[in-house]
């Protein structure tokens, strides 16, 4: 506790980490599940620093990222720790590492990429001599998700983890991350050989957020100014955009015209404005910050009272990440969010571009454009709790009746009703079926579907299907809701052609192992 307050300048433990420090201190291996900012790092960096018991020593931190890796080694040193980074390539850092180790003035951290943490050779003699003279404190997996090939983040040198136990069986291990998925998480135990572990797993719910998700309709930048002088004048927020220049005329519009104190951020900016640009609004010379997701990395201030979306981001962990940054310090805080169908297809587009110009590999394509679909789908889901579907990404079961009426959802009255939509469903992936060497795409076949009368439609024979219309009695907002249900979650999915120009046109196809038994949407009665 002492060193809570007088290292880390912290007052008192958020939930689980005490629980996670005391486990470890007593030589038990731990398994903690944390959503992002929840106060990971400190679970393993006082523990590091306390001399107790049977754990004294080093303690080797994997993680898989030289950036998190500086920045960290970086802050420990500014706090006074001894505190060692190990990933470089260069020979000389690794057996500078080794030779301190070996010293009497051993780290109590050594921060290292997994790549580094092979045992061969003159690590592997260090490292046993640090067991054998009881100097390994434990070991820390940190982002331990990519050791899982179920993960997007698998990460092939992770996999070498195992050995730790298996050389080491009396060092504790404690594995960290913020990817809840139940597959993942028995993947990560097992891998690890942490069977036994005491595992601290903690819902994601932001239970001072207040999640609305708004139709967008022409311009939106008076009804967000109106949101902002009325519930947040005076407060920090920050605003996310799609496109560079987007946030650069909403930041010159919210000042020039309606005078309120907003600056724009994006990947481009130089390096010193960025910069600057970031501190003013860390001090809150600056109140608005308008950007593109660049910013956020590393952004930790504490009463940032309203996160807007000027349009839909780009996938539901995207949405949570950066909703996030609002109300760390547990006070209400609100999550507005803008979209339109047309969002969807520009963000398909950046995906299909890639970073770069370098277009993505078909599976990095298929699975970040689903992405998009489910982030669709739960725009257009005007009848669930938000937060009943966004913990659900995450594999966690909310009651919405838990929400406290803290969404715009759970708020708005009106009875839910369950409409089933199977007939239409199947109907649907038929004509899909039927039209796929066509090449539809998602436009045309709700064209098709709905019966119109389009000169494409005719053009195409495709007035003469059978299928032609069979969803013309559908409620248009349940039509739209269907194909993002297709596409998100079953039935549908989609197909591009990679050309000279990069991925082309997104196509619909149909999956072929799926059957659909029914389809049930939700929907608001008003
Ligand atoms: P994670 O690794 O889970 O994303 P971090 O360890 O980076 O989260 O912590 C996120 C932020 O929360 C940091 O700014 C950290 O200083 C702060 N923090 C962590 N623990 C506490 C605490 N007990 N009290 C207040 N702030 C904390
Ligand atoms: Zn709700």
């Amino acid at each position: 506790m002492a060193k809570l307050r007088g290292v880390f300048n912290l007052q008192s433990f958020r939930q689980n980490q005490l629980e996670a420090i005391n486990a470890t201190l007593a030589g038990k291996d731990v398994f903690v599940l944390m959503p992002t900012g929840g106060g990971k790092s400190l679970c393993y960096q006082l523990p590091a620093i306390c001399e107790k018991g049977a754990t004294r020593g080093v303690t080797f931190v994997v993680s898989p990222l030289l950036a998190l890796i500086s920045d960290q080694v970086n802050a420990l040193k500014a706090k006074g720790i001894s505190t060692v980074q190990w990933t470089s390539d260069s020979g000389d850092q690794t057996s500078e590492v080794l030779r301190l180790l070996r010293s009497s003035r051993k780290p109590k951290l050594v921060y290292v990429t997994p790549e580094k943490l092979q045992l061969n050779g003159a690590t592997k003699s260090v490292l046993a001599e640090l067991y054998r003279s009881g100097n390994l404190a434990r070991f820390v997996i940190d982002e331990a998700h990519c050791i899982s090939t179920w993960g997007r983040d698998f990460r092939e040198a992770y996999t070498g983890l195992h050995v730790l136990r298996e050389e080491y069986p009396n060092v504790p291990i404690m594995a960290l991350t913020a990817t809840a998925n139940q597959g993942s998480v028995n993947d990560i135990i097992s891998r690890l050989k942490i069977e036994g572990c005491v595992k601290l797993v903690q819902s994601f719910n932001r239970k001072n957020l207040n999640y609305i998700v708004e139709r967008r309709k022409g311009s939106i930048l008076a009804s967000m100014v109106e949101f902002i002088q009325e519930k947040h004048a005076n407060h920090t927020g920050i605003i996310y955009c799609l496109a560079r220049k987007t946030c650069e005329d909403v930041a010159k519009t919210l000042r020039e015209t309606y005078g309120l104190k907003a600056r724009h951020y994006h990947a481009q900016l130089p390096t010193s404005e960025k910069e600057e640009v970031q501190q003013q609004w860390q001090s809150g010379k600056c109140l608005i910050m308008v950007a593109t997701i660049a910013f956020g990395m590393g952004v930790d201030k504490a009463d940032v009272r309203f996160v807007i979306h000027h349009s839909m981001p780009k996938s539901l962990e995207g949405y949570y990440q950066e909703t996030g940054r609002a109300g760390r310090d547990g006070l209400p805080a609100d999550c507005l969010l803008y979209w339109a169908w047309s969002d969807a297809n520009q963000l398909a587009n950046m995906i299909k571009r890639g970073n770069d110009n370098q277009p993505p590999s078909p599976e990095t394509l298929e699975h970040q454009i689903e992405g998009v679909y489910m982030v669709a789908r739960f725009c257009m889901n005007g009848a669930q709790c938000r937060r009943t579907q966004i913990l659900r990404y995450f594999d966690e079961d909310f009651d919405p009746r838990n929400c406290g009426k803290l969404c715009d959802n759970c708020s708005e009255g009106g009875a839910i009703i369950t409409e089933d939509v199977s007939k239409y469903a199947k109907e649907m992936i038929r004509l899909v079926d039927d039209l796929e060497n066509d090449n539809v795409t998602q436009a045309q076949i709700l064209e098709v579907f709905r019966g119109s009368r389009s000169a494409g439609v005719k053009a195409k024979g495709h007035d003469r299907h059978p299928l032609y219309g069979a969803g013309q009695d559908m409620n248009a907002m349940l039509r739209d809701q269907l194909v993002a249900a297709l596409v998100a979650e079953s039935g549908l999915t989609l197909k591009y052609v990679l050309n000279s120009q990069g991925w082309s046109t997104i196509y619909l196809r149909v999956s072929v192992s799926d059957t659909l038994p029914s389809l049930v949407l939700l929907i608001r009665q008003m």
